[in-house]
């Protein structure tokens, strides 16, 4: 077991957009993968054809293509362990089925789903089990003869596993440590349905994770549960001994108060729980997606890495090589991981403002386009440049550099009431003759120049400065004066001061 090749997977049901609970379970496999020199897989768990969600999987490989996450193998990429989705595995899953059935490890059971619920409903807690299973409509019950004449008929069936009663199980979680569950509490659980001819969930995820050879299984906490039955399906299928290591992550907890991050916590709190903006075909709002908020797919990946995981010291800003060096599962943390959207925010600030214009602008430009407007890269460079220390978001970029691809669209009531003096207008229009006849415009010469005018005048710079800021950008913020004037040139700053005192009173 201890030599062999660390391979683990990402196992995801297409039934919607993936959470972002789930771009962390894949990072963190990424990470582990990444740190054994081992394999990352991804499986699709399509066995439930009742929440199939056309569209979810393109939604998932599209989510990994913009994190930059590499799978070594899955459908679409190939391997020697394919196919990677459930759905193409039907015989695999047959033939443990029969295994288990021919061992008695499992049984027919051909209950009605009305049978079933009578039997719910006339006693209380009913669970499916050796203390109840003979009381059934299974092959445990039924002559040999009998079943095999339901079975010729074609009448609807499952198969069930049977779990004895009384035996403690033990769980080695890499994250948790040791979990016990006694047998007694389990179910004899659906393994496989006639009705679609699929496994369920429990014999697909067992039966993959051994042929697949894998050594870990890292998933959400929200598995835990399942991970007690996936033992004995182990042992009962004989392969105890090439068992994976299980480790059940921390989940993530809404950012105020108690309880599971939702959907519906986003909503509420007015930030995305999915990584890409998603519609579903019913017509409903879209979600919105960390993408589409404006996050760098490196300040998620690190955010999200962060969320449940420390790298052992205090440090907060790791790139993927250092994250990957240090990913240690006995670092995650026990308890569910608060989720902090201001966190990620901040995360992102940090990636935006050290991220290089030119990588930034070609982000960038898409926005400018979706607005019909055109700029050279090498300008959109510059702007970006300027404005990215004050934006915590690819879209708030636009939101501070917007006055550099058009004028103001207005000016605002506060800062022209503040700033825009009665003798605004005639300082202005001095200061337009003094920029129009300085000879060179860069940052420094014009500022030397407008300094050395104002003291030969002795104007107050505050009152000049501001509102020439004002005509500008049509607000009181914005970066470095100077450095805009620049990088709108003469021409067009010429132009915004007389548009100002012309509109202004
Ligand atoms: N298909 C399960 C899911 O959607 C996989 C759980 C596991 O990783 O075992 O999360």
């Amino acid at each position: 077991m201890d030599n062999r090749r660390t391979r683990v997977r990402f196992a995801p049901s297409p039934t919607g957009p993936l959470h972002i609970g789930g771009v962390r379970t894949a990072l963190y496999n990424y990470l582990f993968a990444g740190k054994q020199g081992g394999d990352l897989i991804l499986r699709i768990e399509d066995t439930d054809t009742q929440r199939f969600v056309p569209g979810a999987e393109a939604y998932i490989v599209e989510t990994f293509r913009w994190l930059n996450i590499p799978f070594d193998e899955g459908p679409g990429l190939g391997g020697s362990y394919g196919p990677y989705r459930q759905s193409e595995r039907k015989p695999v899953y047959r033939r443990y089925v029969q295994q288990l059935l021919e061992t008695e490890k499992a049984y027919y059971a051909f209950d009605t789903p009305e049978e079933l619920e009578a039997k719910r409903a006339a006693v209380a807690n009913f669970q499916y089990d050796a203390s109840t299973r003979m009381q059934m409509r299974n092959s445990l019950t039924m002559s040999g003869e009998e079943t095999r004449r339901r079975l010729e008929e074609g009448t609807g069936y499952v198969v069930r596993f049977r779990v004895e009663e009384g035996e403690l199980i033990r769980v080695n979680d890499l994250v948790r440590g040791e979990v016990t569950v006694h047998s007694s509490v389990l179910d004899d659980k659906v393994l496989y349905k006639s009705s679609d001819g699929l496994p369920t969930y429990h014999l697909a995820n067992v039966v993959d994770d051994r042929l697949m050879e894998i050594t870990h299984v890292i998933r959400g906490e929200e598995w835990l549960p399942s991970a007690p039955l996936h033992v004995l399906l182990y042992r009962a299928l004989g392969w105890e001994a090439s068992m994976p290591q299980f480790a059940h992550l921390p989940l993530l907890l809404k950012p105020d108060g108690n309880g599971k991050l939702s959907k519906r916590d986003g909503d509420r709190l007015g930030f995305p729980v999915f990584p890409l903006a998603w519609s579903d075909d019913k017509g409903s709002e879209p979600s919105p997606g960390f993408r589409e908020q404006g996050f760098l797919y490196e300040a998620l990946l690190n955010f999200l890495a962060l969320t449940g995981w420390n790298p052992g010291d205090d440090r907060e800003i790791l790139s993927r090589d250092e994250m990957m060096q240090c990913f240690d599962l006995a670092h995650c943390s026990k308890n569910g991981a608060r989720f902090d959207y201001e966190k990620g925010k901040w995360f992102n600030h940090q990636y935006l403002r050290a991220k290089d214009n030119k990588a930034l602008a070609e982000l960038f430009l898409p926005l400018l386009k979706a607005r019909g407007l055109e700029a050279e890269a090498e300008y959109v460079e510059k702007v970006v440049g300027l404005v990215k220390e004050r934006a915590g978001s690819i879209n708030e970029l636009w939101e501070h550099g917007a006055f550099f691809f058009a004028p103001p669209d207005g000016y605002d009531e506060k800062t022209v009431k503040k700033r825009w003096k009665e003798t605004s207008p005639q300082q202005l229009s001095e200061l337009a003759r003094v920029l129009a006849s300085c000879e060179r415009f860069d940052a420094l010469s014009t500022e030397q120049t407008v300094k050395e005018w104002m003291e030969s005048r002795a104007y107050a710079p505050g009152v000049i400065l501001n509102a020439l800021r004002l005509a500008l950008t049509g607000e009181g913020k914005g970066p470095h004066l100077f450095d805009m004037t620049a990088l709108l040139g003469r021409e067009e700053t010429l132009r915004r001061i007389h548009r100002a005192i012309e509109q202004l009173p």
